[in-house]
């Protein structure tokens, strides 16, 4: 699979002629290469997105959100093969990735009904001679940077509301996934999207980003991946007050309260937190669980994790793919044994698999009891297959230990209990909240975080906001 990057309505090579091989985690084998474009190429790209503007958003919203109908038409018709591209590059169970691809498609599908619904207002006015509206408008050309724990979803989930608002778009995927990218593009090509409208850049993070920040034609950052990255990209944009949203790491916590239904309490758990390998933003990084249960949780949890089919994505049944480098196998490996040191009990996992074919960055699902708050793993983010049990008492003080911490992307908790419920959902303060949820996002909802877990949501009618600038018009008439 050797692919190009796509500008103004080409597939190209980077202007340096260099390319960087793609790598599948679960093996090692090469499974492609890409042009590793630099400063230049992505300034090519920002030029095309930048004369592709004026027509694009002049075009009625009626007819843009025809085109992503069409992308997500052959997107949703294609699901098997962009899922098979997706595991090779990414490790994920092939399962996992039909269902990332099926997410992807949806934010297409919604935006395309979205995009002839961005409503201006009018305010009645005090004087008898004005007349008061306010417009939504495009931004204009939106640069947006990808991870590569969601290769495909990710990237529409960006996309799809900007070209919905009228924006034209640079994207640079994650190094280690662009395959999936580009196979989205080919996607935009064939649905017909004007030259220029869609860009695809690949590069370095550092020197495609500071092309971004820098640029005078970049009038909107939009990023996901780490609260590191977020916020150098804040303080670069700060320099021309551009308008930027990010979605950073998260920590959540996944509280488990004895009036709650146990079976169900530990399916979601596995869900939340081995679901990619542990490797999502909102994948549980705290369970804590209530005394009065806490040994029957653990036990039937560690029945079930304990059977868990470790392997490459592509077999049938494989529920833990690889994690995605050595330096995650290292991070894992590292708050395992800190935790152990500190006096964490493991319960099972804890190593990488002793299967001598299992040669790449796998890493066994893990359970820890008795953790408590000077452990990494209770502050820092993981990224892999850990799941630290936390035990509590009382609804207050589960409360305040969920809440204590700078990030505040996506919490979880299980009750039944009304009025527990709401007054757990109002006191977590986070962006998301799944009652009895492991899996709370979807295209017609927002996502977004609190505190340093980001700024700004995507998803729902909420996801355009970040792409529109408000205008607000005054009519004097002549009497
Ligand atoms: P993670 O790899 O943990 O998801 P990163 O923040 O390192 O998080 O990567 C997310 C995206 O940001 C990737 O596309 C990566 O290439 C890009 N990136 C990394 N460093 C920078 C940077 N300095 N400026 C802009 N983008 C960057």
């Amino acid at each position: 699979m050797n692919k190009k990057m796509y500008i103004n309505g080409d597939w190209i090579e980077s202007i340096s002629g260099k390319r960087q091989k793609i790598q599948d985690p679960a093996d090692s084998s090469i499974v492609g290469s890409v042009p590793e474009g630099n400063k230049k190429d992505v300034s090519k790209a920002i030029n095309a997105a930048s004369d592709a503007f004026k027509s694009w958003s002049e075009m009625t919203a009626l007819k843009r959100g025809e085109l992503l109908r069409k992308a997500y038409d052959i997107l949703i018709n294609r699901t098997d093969e962009l899922a098979k591209i997706l595991t090779m590059e990414q490790g994920k169970p092939l399962s996992e990735a039909e269902g990332e691809i099926k997410a992807a498609s949806g934010f297409l599908h919604w935006y395309s009904e979205e995009a002839k619904r961005i409503y201006g207002e009018t305010i009645p006015s005090s004087d008898p001679n004005k007349r008061l509206m306010v417009i939504k408008q495009p931004v204009g050309v939106v640069a947006a940077i990808t991870p590569w724990n969601f290769p495909a979803s990710m990237i529409t989930r960006k996309i799809a509301p900007a070209l919905a608002a009228g924006c034209t778009v640079v994207i640079k995927p994650a190094n280690y996934t662009p395959l999936t990218a580009i196979a989205l593009f080919e996607i935009f090509e064939e649905a017909g999207f004007p030259p220029g409208v869609v860009n695809l850049v690949i590069g370095k993070g550092k020197e495609v980003g500071d092309e971004f920040v820098t640029n005078q034609k970049v009038k909107k950052i939009s990023f996901t991946g780490s609260t590191k990255v977020g916020k150098h990209l804040f303080r670069e944009s700060s320099n021309q007050v551009k308008r930027i949203s990010m979605e950073l790491g998260g920590h959540a916590p996944f509280l488990v309260f004895e009036d709650a239904n146990i079976e169900e309490a530990i399916e979601a758990s596995i869900i939340s937190k081995f679901r990619n390998a542990g490797q999502t933003c909102i994948c549980s990084n705290r369970i804590y669980v209530q005394d009065s249960i806490i040994e029957t949780f653990t036990k039937k949890l560690a029945e079930r994790v304990s059977k868990m089919k470790i392997g490459h994505g592509i077999e049938s049944g494989v529920e833990i793919g690889p994690l995605i480098d050595e330096q995650a196998l290292e991070t894992s490996q590292d708050h395992v044994e800190d935790a152990i040191k500190k006096g964490a009990q493991l319960i099972c996992g804890g190593k990488k698999p002793e299967v001598e074919w299992l040669n790449g960055n796998f890493y066994e699902p893990t359970i820890l009891s008795n953790v408590n708050d000077s452990m990494k793993v209770t502050y820092e983010e993981t990224f892999g297959p850990i799941a630290p049990l936390i035990s509590f008492s009382t609804e207050e003080e589960v409360l305040q230990k969920a809440n204590d911490i700078n990030y505040g992307l996506a919490a979880y908790a299980f009750t039944n209990d009304l009025g527990r419920s709401y007054r757990i959902a109002e006191g977590l303060e986070y962006g998301i909240v799944g009652m009895n949820d492991p899996l709370p996002a979807t295209p017609q909802a927002p996502f977004g975080g609190w505190k340093e877990s980001g700024m700004g949501q995507e998803g729902g009618h909420y996801g355009i906001e970040p792409f529109v600038e408000i205008k607000y018009i005054s009519f004097k008439l002549n009497r």
